[in-house]
């Protein structure tokens, strides 16, 4: 069935981006499905061919709530415009011309839900609740609203849930205002993004020797000390000892897709901190270190039924690297998404696009999506090369 078709080549879009008949627009950039944000968080994007050329994107759902939450104390924002189902409309349209619908999901990462319930975000280890944005995986309530979410953006009648932040956040990015005038160095600043919430202490081992060793490290460095040159071992094993929550909320949450008949698939982040910002990832490949997010691609790869990375990279050798990398963790059976950015900061131009997608292919990318619509002008995604639609199988 071709909506199950693994190797479909997704574009990824984002609703405020889109004005109506849009499904053909975007497949017209060479791809054969869409992955849309169903429920996304808030950002300010340029978006040059948007119906606003800067955009303004909120925490929430675009879509109506209905049964999952019910009885539960974290229930998503829903956006404006949600009553229109435009979902729904763009399932429609999708299945009209034979391509798929992903349905994409910002799941832990929700500042709105943070600032109203701080008690489910992320505890640093000096006790302070100072990430509104990362809601903490091991909260039983976090976990209950992400099997929630993942329910309610398959009852959308998507071919599949993709799940974006399903996992620990950082210290980077825990708010959208972010300023320090302190060179924490990467030591001590990897060290201020661990949760060590009560329900971290109660779920993951050793976390009493891996809070004060945090103390240990970050408190001098506050108090004017020179940056930590490396991270103890007990704060390495502390975060590692983290990926069981990451693992096991994953998997509850593909089986709650499954039963809506839909499937899950793993969006691993990693890569994005690698390279986002100038697409220069360095240091080992980042299947090596989902371990900061508190995710281990190879015991995900037996939970999870499809798995998506992120090769935000300039070099064709990183992404070969990299695509490498994950295909050993992950093993050969799982269906693996590669997903490049066409334009800045990563791409120069279609020879170098196709260059990255035709190696992420030979080194076991299922498939190669690209991120994302709204947020590059038109000739960049030309720049995507043609997937051939399948015909639709009537
Ligand atoms: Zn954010
Ligand atoms: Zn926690």
């Amino acid at each position: 069935m071709h909506e199950r078709d693994p190797k479909d080549s997704s574009l990824y879009v984002l609703m405020e981006d889109l004005d109506g008949a849009d499904a053909a627009r975007v497949l017209s950039h060479g791809v054969s499905s869409i992955t849309i944000g169903a429920a996304y968080h808030r950002a300010r994007d340029v978006t040059p061919h948007g119906r606003t050329r800067v955009t303004l994107r909120h925490d929430g759902v675009h879509f109506p709530l209905d049964g999952p939450f019910d009885g539960l104390r974290l229930v998503p924002p829903v956006q404006k415009g949600a009553a229109r189902e435009p979902v729904r409309v763009l399932r429609e349209q999708t299945r009209q011309m034979g391509a798929a619908l992903h349905g994409w999901g910002v799941f832990l990462h929700n500042t709105t839900l943070g600032l109203a319930f701080p008690d489910v975000t992320q505890e640093n280890c000096f006790g302070d609740r100072a990430a509104p944005a990362d809601l903490c995986p091991s909260h039983p309530d976090v976990r209950a609203y992400a099997v929630a979410l993942a329910r309610a953006i398959a009852r959308q009648g998507v071919d599949s849930v993709v799940a974006e932040s399903l996992h620990f956040g950082t210290f980077g990015h825990g708010y959208h205002h972010e300023r320090s005038f302190v060179d924490l160095g990467p030591a001590a600043e990897f060290a201020l993004g661990l949760c060590f919430c009560d329900h971290c202490r109660t779920r993951v081992p050793h976390a009493e020797a891996a809070r004060a060793a945090a103390l240990r490290l970050t408190a001098p460095v506050l108090e004017g000390g020179p940056p930590p040159e490396r991270l103890p071992d007990v704060l390495t094993d502390y975060a590692r000892a983290r990926e069981p929550v990451v693992t096991s909320l994953a998997a509850r949450v593909a089986d709650a897709v499954a039963a809506e008949g839909s499937r899950l698939t793993f969006l691993d982040l990693t890569g994005a901190m690698k390279g986002y910002t100038d697409g220069r990832a360095t240091g080992a490949p980042a299947a090596e270190e989902g371990w900061r997010i508190g995710v281990d691609p190879t015991t995900l790869a037996a939970v999870v039924p499809s798995y998506a990375i992120l090769c935000y990279a300039r070099e064709t050798a990183r992404v070969i690297e990299d695509v490498t990398a994950y295909r050993t963790a992950l093993g050969p059976e799982i269906p693996l998404r590669a997903v490049l950015r066409p334009g800045l900061p990563d791409t120069t131009s279609a020879d170098h696009l196709a260059a990255k997608a035709t190696a992420a292919r030979a080194r076991g990318a299922t498939t190669v999506d690209y991120y994302a619509y709204g947020l590059v002008p038109l000739p960049i995604l030309d720049r995507i090369p043609r997937t051939v639609l399948a015909a639709p199988s009537g």
